[in-house]
């Protein structure tokens, strides 16, 4: 198994998909999700000329961000915990997981804290999964239109774990509902939330998620193999 190999194919199915969605192929960022994996095979892909890598625990993580070539731009994707805000906050490019008003204070105090902005997505759950979070529709909408009181976070975008599908296909109706629902907060909030990214996507199903709409894939076993 080659890691560069592994990313060069996932980089021409991600044109080909961009081709075969009108899209343009510097629309999707590919988030090359390394969790559990060695910093030598981090470094392999960063080789390779990957810069985007997915983390889910938070310990790990720092670890990594600590080590590894500083130019890495670092998503966290895994659920995090109100009490970890504080060891987050500042470390990633982007958090993924933000899925409860509660997480979204303890986040924001942090970041006036240090005065800083946080870049945040709203994890969403559309199918209602109880093993999964993520807010509901309603639950989005309404920490969207709630954005404002949370100054010292950028929402940027909508990201979803789809109920796992032995084919992509079944994955298809739950992005496009996640685009749909982005859609309607965008217009609804205009002001206090961009609806920039959609992080939707993994190695099974990210080509369907690019011709959905997806900005971000989140691409773990493809690259880096089984876990
Ligand atoms: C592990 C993980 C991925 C990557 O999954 P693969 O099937 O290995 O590509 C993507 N997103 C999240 C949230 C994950 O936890």
């Amino acid at each position: 198994m080659s890691v560069y190999k592994n990313i060069n194919n996932i980089l021409e199915d991600i044109g080909e998909s961009c081709l075969k969605a009108g899209r343009a192929p510097e629309s999707v960022t590919l988030v090359a999700v390394s969790k559990t994996k060695s910093p030598e095979l981090i470094l392999e892909a960063y080789e390779a000329g990957q810069r985007h890598f997915g983390e889910n625990y938070v310990q790990e993580a720092l670890s990594k961000v600590e080590n590894l070539p500083g130019d890495i731009k670092w998503h966290m994707i895994g659920h995090l915990q109100s009490n970890k805000a504080k060891y987050v906050a500042g470390r990633f490019a982007l958090l993924h997981t933000v899925d409860r008003p509660s997480l979204a204070d303890a986040l924001n105090k942090q970041a006036v804290k240090l005065g800083i902005t946080i870049p945040v997505l709203l994890q969403t759950n559309l199918a209602g999964e109880s093993t999964k979070s993520g807010a509901d529709s309603s639950g989005a909408l309404a920490m969207a239109r709630e954005a404002d009181k949370w100054s010292g976070l950028e929402i940027r975008g909508l990201m979803c774990i789809p109920p796992f599908g032995m084919a992509a296909e079944e994955s298809r109706p739950h992005f496009r509902a996640l685009r749909d629902l982005s859609k309607k907060i965008g217009e609804e909030c205009p002001n206090s939330v961009k609806m920039e990214e959609l992080s939707m996507g993994m190695s099974h199903d990210y080509r369907v998620a690019i011709e959905e709409g997806a900005t971000l894939v989140r691409v773990g076993s493809a690259i880096f193999g089984e876990r």
